[in-house]
């Protein structure tokens, strides 16, 4: 497979470390509120690399961290009144949620930076033996200019950046920054402020910096050198120049191998973002779609294009996804009527044309994760299965045009199995099943009953008229 490195920022063959196995991180979201759909840009894409990686035969370690200590944490929890850990609890809690509606799969490791506190304050305690970092009141400093290959991600010159912040030593002098000896330099450890979550270190009491949360995780759960860091193309810089920094410090080893980074979501020509005031949440687009949709729509674009929301091209998503699973859900009805028969010659070369589908598939993914070209060889299959599959065939044609279809959505995490919900006529027989046991003190298959159409959105109410029910 080809992968475009931002380290080099070009296509390269990706070799793994170790044979057969990757080894992947991605920057998780802040856990202070629900997600937007630019957030889900980058979850989508790498759970998309992961899910292929996987079909490819790679035993994959995904490790994706949630940061969850934060100013805008502390800011959320100090307005509702409410320790911090409560805020990003809850948002954790929501996160998840929201991404498994998304069909992404929960990463092998889902570290919290609170829980890593004792490893991060090893890490600095190694930069600082270096001399890569340096202690000032109890805030601890990345030595920046002591790395020399700082600015090889984001391409950045150290000088320039020196120059350009000249004009800050008033705004340093403000945060109580001016004490640094670089303006270049980075937290890794600040102190305590009244009121905010702390943790003992042998610089007092406070919490790490977030760039150094990332380089403790991904080394504690997948190693030194990792195979593939990714995030949005915004973390380039500083976070990640800054994550190769200390990593490469600490370790004397290369951190890691492929940078991937996604382009923006736009909406309206802008970057979507909070700070903007221009986002749509998961959950507000999941009131409105399938979320399947939203995941169908960001696959639509390569990974590193920028992709504009609107409403229009989410409707044409929506139409395009459609047009798949109708072709699903044909060869389901197909595979039922279709004869146990031998396959003709005839079918036997409609079947070997279905992999013709898998390699231009195959191909796009191999090109740098071309979910765009991938998505365009579905179509081109389910155009070929409409015209040559029916119920008339053999079962052995219908089945292998039906798994070919399935198969390669599930690489994309499309789902092609259609919900049967259950019709109104059962629902009506199996409350008057609850209504009889009622009657016969039975209230444990009473229950049972509530429970299982509960299940499935159905809400029973007693009212004067009887039992009613409604789907939510
Ligand atoms: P944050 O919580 O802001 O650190 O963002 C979590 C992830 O979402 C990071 O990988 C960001 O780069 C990514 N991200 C944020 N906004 C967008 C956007 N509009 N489009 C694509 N990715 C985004
Ligand atoms: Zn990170």
């Amino acid at each position: 497979m080809k992968i475009y490195n931002t380290l080099t920022r070009t296509k390269q063959d990706f070799v793994p470390i170790n044979d057969g196995k990757v080894g992947i991180y991605v920057c998780g979201p802040t856990v202070y509120d629900y997600i937007h759909i630019g957030n889900a840009r980058p979850m989508i894409v790498f759970d998309t690399l992961r899910r292929y990686l996987l079909y490819k035969g790679y035993d994959v370690n995904y490790v994706s961290n949630f940061t969850d200590v934060d100013d805008k944490i502390i800011k959320r929890a100090n307005e509702e009144g409410v320790p911090s850990s409560e805020i990003s609890e809850r948002f954790i809690a929501e996160v998840k949620k929201d991404m498994k509606d998304l069909n992404v799969m929960e990463a092998t490791t889902h570290p919290k930076a609170t829980e890593e506190i004792p490893d991060m304050i090893e890490m600095i305690k190694v930069l600082i033996d270096k001399g890569h970092a340096y202690e000032v009141n109890g805030t601890v400093y990345f030595r920046t200019r002591s790395f020399k290959d700082y600015g090889k991600l984001s391409k950045k010159n150290i000088d320039d950046l020196e120059a350009g912040h000249r004009d800050e030593k008033h705004a340093l002098k403000v945060s109580g920054e001016d004490e640094k000896e670089d303006f270049l330099d980075f937290v890794l450890w600040k102190p305590k402020k009244e009121g905010e979550p702390s943790w003992p270190s042998p610089w007092g009491e406070g919490r790490p910096g977030w760039h150094l949360e990332c380089s403790v995780m991904s080394k504690k759960y997948i190693g030194d050198i990792i195979d593939i860091h990714a995030g949005g193309e915004d973390l380039i810089f500083p976070h990640h120049e800054n994550e190769i920094a200390q990593s490469e410090a600490a370790n004397d080893v290369e951190f890691a191998r492929y940078w991937m980074h996604n382009g923006f979501l736009r909406i309206d020509g802008e970057k979507m973002s909070k700070s903007l005031g221009n986002f749509f949440t998961i959950r507000e687009i999941g009131e409105k779609y399938p979320l399947q949709v939203i995941r169908f729509f960001i696959l639509s674009a390569h990974y590193r294009s920028p992709l504009n929301f609107s409403d229009q091209l989410v409707e044409s998503a929506k139409a395009s996804l459609e047009r798949i699973l109708t072709a699903v859900n044909r060869l389901e009805e197909a595979a039922q009527n279709a004869k146990d028969a031998e396959l003709t010659a005839e079918e036997l070369k409609i079947k070997e044309g279905l992999s013709d589908f898998e390699k231009k598939f195959d191909d796009a993914m191999e090109d740098d994760l071309n979910t765009a070209d991938a998505i365009s060889a579905i179509f081109e299959l389910v155009k070929y299965t409409n015209s040559n599959v029916s119920g008339d065939n053999s079962s052995d044609l219908v089945k292998a045009s039906l798994d070919m279809v399935k198969k390669l959505c599930d690489i994309l995490g499309i789902i092609t199995e259609v919900k049967k919900e259950k019709l109104d006529d059962e629902i009506e027989a199996l409350i008057n099943e609850r209504q009889q046991a009622r009657k016969d003190k039975n209230f444990a298959r009473a229950d049972e009953i509530r429970d299982m159409l509960a299940a499935e959105g159905i809400v029973l109410e007693d009212t004067r008229e009887g039992v009613k029910w409604k789907r939510v």
